[in-house]
């Protein structure tokens, strides 16, 4: 295959709202209007974009969660929402998701082993596969073999976000779509997260999609940017060029509101005035 590993095409997503009066015809909110992208095997794009702009409603389309208004997402050269189901579910393998919030996406009824197994699982894997497999991938994420036997609530945030990154590598998928992957998390297991995150591409050749509201955070692990505003890519880039030359207004406050280093301290010779701030 010479194609980008994903293809979105002109993606258009409306949400009826409720109709409010019997006769009156019901409300859209317009989510995507018109999202195109293409992502080569092995990159990761980053996708940037207030509350709101689109970010989650593109990575549901993208995972075949639910379906477009228009438009199309090709992945490895198929298009996922004309598949059949049966060729979807087969399908589903080669692209995996990991959600922002750690508490709530793991199941806490489940052991680690049925949480990391479950892709596997509908894949229709031997339970002796599920078990080889769950072993390789809790290592492979920083967590023991032995946590398989454990329960969600076992676990730090930063180590529920680990179980989750394993479960969306256990089917060795090409793509992983991450929404907001450590947002909930402090700061300082962010860096760890997001250095795993980065490690696990270049063993694996893993490309992602990284959905996230911070720039800081997608500048860490992507080579590609798009800012997404009210439903639409504004602008697209490297980082660098997007913290340098912001070009679109929204650009701009994302940019502003990302910390800059801690400043330099001022030599004791330097007078007030010379030094920062
Ligand atoms: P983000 O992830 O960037 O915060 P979303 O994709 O969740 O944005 O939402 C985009 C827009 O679509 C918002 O206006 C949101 O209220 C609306 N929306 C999202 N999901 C639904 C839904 N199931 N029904 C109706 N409106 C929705
Ligand atoms: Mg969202």
């Amino acid at each position: 295959m010479n194609g980008p590993l994903l293809e979105v095409e002109n993606l258009v997503k409306d949400y009826s709202l409720p109709r409010e009066k019997l006769l009156r015809a019901p409300g859209k909110v317009h989510a995507l209007r018109g999202v195109s992208f293409t992502i080569q095997a092995g990159r990761s794009l980053g996708i940037v974009g207030e509350s709101g702009s689109g970010k989650s409603t593109l990575a549901r389309l993208v995972m075949a969660l639910d379906r477009p208004t228009s438009g199309r997402v090709r992945l490895l050269g198929q298009d996922l929402h004309t598949l059949p189901r049966e060729a979807l579910r087969q399908a589903r393998r080669d692209f995996q998701m990991v959600f922002q919030d750690p508490y709530g996406s793991l199941d806490p009824r489940q052991t680690v082993e049925r949480i990391v197994s479950e892709p596997l699982a509908a894949q229709g894997e031997s339970r002796t596969g599920q078990h080889r497999r769950a072993s390789e991938v809790v290592e492979a994420v920083g967590l023991r073999a032995s946590d398989l036997r454990k329960y969600p609530h076992e676990f730090s945030g930063g180590q529920r976000q680990r179980i989750a990154i394993a479960r969306a590598l256990v089917t060795r998928p090409r793509l992983i779509v991450a929404d907001e992957p450590v947002s909930a998390l402090d700061v300082s297991v962010q860096a760890q997260v997001l250095n795993l995150m980065q490690d696990l591409q270049a063993e694996f050749g893993i490309t992602y999609m990284l959905i996230s509201h911070d720039l800081a955070v997608v500048h860490h692990l992507c080579d590609d940017v798009a800012v997404l505003w009210q439903g639409r890519i504004v602008e697209q880039g490297p980082p660098e060029r997007l913290f340098a030359q912001p070009r679109h207004e929204y650009t701009r406050t994302l940019v502003a509101a990302v910390p800059e280093p801690e400043p330099p301290r001022p030599s004791p010779l330097a007078t007030p005035f010379e030094s920062r701030g």
